[in-house]
Parts: structure tokens; sequence; C-alpha cells
């Protein structure tokens, strides 16, 4: 059956200043949700709840206070600043939520008299908001599940005959991360101090991460938990999820390499994950849906899917070092990923573990085959070897006032988009307090 509705429809247009730009990323088609402040707005810098559209931000929280949207019927969902509660009321909610805002703000349906008035004095223009974190994210999970990614990095680290791990064809590889360090796009992250030791060193030392990289991820946010003991299929994996985010997961190569076996990363991973502050709902990515690629091995019919459950999401990401313009270090896809989220979703549920909403899945890093295409320095520059142009200089790996931004959209019609998800590194603290 086809999820695609009115929604989707891509003659629809908005009243909204900006909403029907061929360049926004955030038409009426698209309706990504994220939490939001206004500094002196009177209201002591509190946390809203909100939609994008156009060059403007729609405050649900308002709208919920006023009656004109009350998708928790007495319960207020938007009251707390992160959209946990609404997310909780399961994807039916999701949907109708999305129909009447969208409704509200149609262009050729648009409301009229009071609740017009109350819609547009609810619009508050991007550039006048700050965002924080649109989730209270419950747990941070971490896969790899692109395997141009896992092959590569297991040709630089291991052994390039046997670079992908014989389990990596059958089970989506995963770890679970920090939630307490996931932070919104615009949070500076600090270079970590770690457990250091060269090949050819008798022992470690303590001292700054000297390769510190990014990871270009898409985050899926489970909306929709299942109930300790219970896993879910594919298909109900996929309706879980509310949407997805840009995530960097930013990593420190020379801490990873001594720390991580035989458990796998921990501080090299821990210190910062940046994830962009719009969720694009699954219901708007519905038309950009795209098989994952052709199965070398075939899976345990737990992991199938019946339907397309990867998307074609177009990726870039920019390096800019301090006070130089972006350069561009990297172009690929998200339909590339031989792991759908709802695959690693599935199988995160598989032995009985539970998902709550809130819970943050990152994809692994995302890389395609051509070497423009790879999602972190480390395959950008082959572990250091290749230096990598950009504006002012090289790069191997980031240095301190570097900015990384990751851009997202889907291409059709109309143009999804994710906004951008960016962090600049900032130096290492002097040491560690006796
Ligand atoms: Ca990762």
């Amino acid at each position: 059956m086809s999820r695609l509705d009115e929604t989707h429809d891509p003659a629809r247009r908005s009243w909204v200043e900006g909403a029907n730009d061929a360049s926004t990323d955030f038409p009426i088609q698209n309706l990504p949700y994220g939490a939001f402040s206004r500094d002196g707005s009177g209201d002591g810098g509190a946390v809203r709840i909100g939609v994008a559209i156009g060059s403007q931000v729609l405050d649900l929280t308002t709208l919920e206070e006023q009656g004109v949207l009350r998708p928790g019927g007495d319960e207020a969902v938007f009251a707390d600043g992160t959209l946990n509660a609404f997310m909780a009321l399961g994807a039916a909610t999701w949907r109708q939520t999305r129909h009447r805002i969208a409704d509200l703000l149609d262009a050729a349906n648009a409301p009229t008299g009071d609740e017009r008035a109350q819609v547009s004095r609810a619009l508050v223009p991007m550039k006048a908001v700050r965002m924080h974190m649109p989730v209270f994210v419950r747990g941070y999970t971490d896969f790899y599940a692109s395997r141009e990614h896992a092959t590569n990095v297991g040709t630089m680290f291991r052994d390039p005959d046997n670079a992908l791990m014989p389990n990596w064809l059958h089970i989506p590889i995963g770890y679970n991360g920090r939630a307490s360090t996931v932070v919104v796009s615009g949070t500076d992250i600090r270079r970590p101090l770690g457990q250091l030791k060269g090949p050819q060193d008798d022992a470690p030392r303590l001292g700054a991460s000297a390769k510190l990289d990014m990871e270009l991820e898409l985050g899926a946010i489970v909306g929709t938990g299942n109930p300790m003991g219970q896993p879910l299929g594919t298909a109900q994996a996929y309706d879980n999820i509310f949407g997805y985010v840009l995530l960097n997961d930013w990593s420190a190569r020379d801490i990873q390499v001594w720390e991580y076996q035989p458990l796998g990363p921990f501080q090299s991973k821990a210190f910062g994950t940046s994830i962009s502050p719009w969720i694009v709902t699954r219901d708007a990515l519905e038309p950009y849906r795209a098989p994952t690629p052709e199965r070398v091995k075939p899976l345990l019919p737990y992991l199938e899917e019946e339907t397309p459950n990867n998307f074609d999401i177009r990726l870039e990401v920019d390096l800019a070092p301090q006070g130089q313009a972006a350069t561009t270090i990297s172009r690929t896809n998200y339909k590339y990923m031989y792991y759908s989220a709802a695959q690693q979703l599935a199988h995160h549920t598989l032995s009985g573990c539970a998902m709550e909403p809130g819970d943050l899945l990152g994809s692994g890093t995302i890389s395609g085959v051509a070497k423009d295409s790879f999602g972190s320095l480390l395959e950008l520059t082959w572990n250091g070897r290749d230096p990598l142009p950009v504006e002012g200089g090289t790069r191997t790996f980031l240095e301190d006032g570097d900015t990384v931004t990751l851009r997202g959209w889907c291409e059709g019609d109309v143009r999804i988009g994710f906004g951008a998800c960016s962090g600049t590194i900032l130096p290492a603290p002097d040491g560690v307090p006796a």
C-alpha cells in the first residue's frame, strides 16, 4: 500500500514566507520538528517545539496552549521542550498531526479569521531562534552499516585480503555509545585527551588526540518503543522510527586504535556526537524510499525486508579552517548503506532489548565507492597518507578551530532538506586535575 498522500503532493504551496522557494530545505511537504528558544522574547528563554516552514518556525507549543493543535488531547505534549511525549503517542498521531499542520499552512486551503491570526502570530523568523536538542536521547547506539566504509577501515587496520570481518555480511554490527554527549548542531567540540600508544612505543602516554576525525552518518530516532522481551520485525521497526537527523560521530583515531580491542570503541567516541536540529520525519521521506544494495549473502529471515526501507538522501561534508571559506570534502548518498535503519532496529531488539521513545541509532559512517564519497577523514586521507586540500592549506585530521558541516537533502519535485549539522573544534584541556 502506498504511503503517499496529499501531504506529499508536490503541487502544494504554503502562504508562509520562503516556503515555496526552490532552494528551501523546508517546503510544506517537509515539516521537520525541532526545539527552539528566542533570546529577549520575554518568555525567559523557554524551549519550545516548532516545525520549520520556509524561513520561519511554527511554534507548536503556543498553538497547543491555544487549542489550535491538540495531538495529545487533554495531555500537553509540546510543553516540556522535547519531542519525547509527542513521539510516544505513536505513528497514527504523528500522521494526523502532519496533516493538520500542512492544512494550517496550505495556501489553497488556508485557515481564516481567528485561527489564521493565531497561526500567523505563532510564526517566528528562523534567524531569530536558537536551536536545542529536539529529544531527550534515552540511549545512543552506533552501527557500522556501510560496506565500503567497513572495507576501507579493515583494509587499513587489519588485512586487505580479508577486510570485511566474517560476521559483517550477516549481522548489523553496532556498539552502545554515550547518550549524555549527544549535542545539537552549533555546539563546540573539545579535542579529547586519551591514552595514546604508537606501534613503536613501549608504553602508552596521556595526551591530546592528534588524529581527530569526523564521521558522516544519519541518525534514526526511535519514536515508538517495544517492551523488554518482545523483538520487532523489520516492517514494525520501520514504522517505529519517528524520523531522521544528520549525525557527526566525532572520533579520535589514535585513542581508538589502542583501546578498541576486544570490546570496541569507548573514549574515542564518547566525547561528542553532533546531530542536526530538525528531525525530518519518516512520513516526509516516504517518496524517497530506496532499496538496500544487492545482498552478497542471504540474510536470516528476521532481517529480510519486503519493502525498500533505505532512503535516497544526498549528503555533503564541508570543512572550514578557522577564518577560511569551506571546502566540500565529500559527496555521497545514504542509499548505499548495506543495512537500513529498520534492519538495525529489528536486530537491536532481537535479544529482547527494550527500546524507548528518544533512542538514537547512528547509521555508521556513510561512504560510497569513489574516493571523494568517503565519509571520514580516515578514509579521505587514507589514515593521513594523502593530505586533503582545503582553503588555506591541507588537512590529514582536524585542527583546532576547524568547523565541519554536514548537509543532506532529498531531490525530486520538491527538496526535502535536513538543514545543517556543524561543530567547531576547541583546543584540548590543559591536562587532568591532580
Ligand atoms: Ca560511527
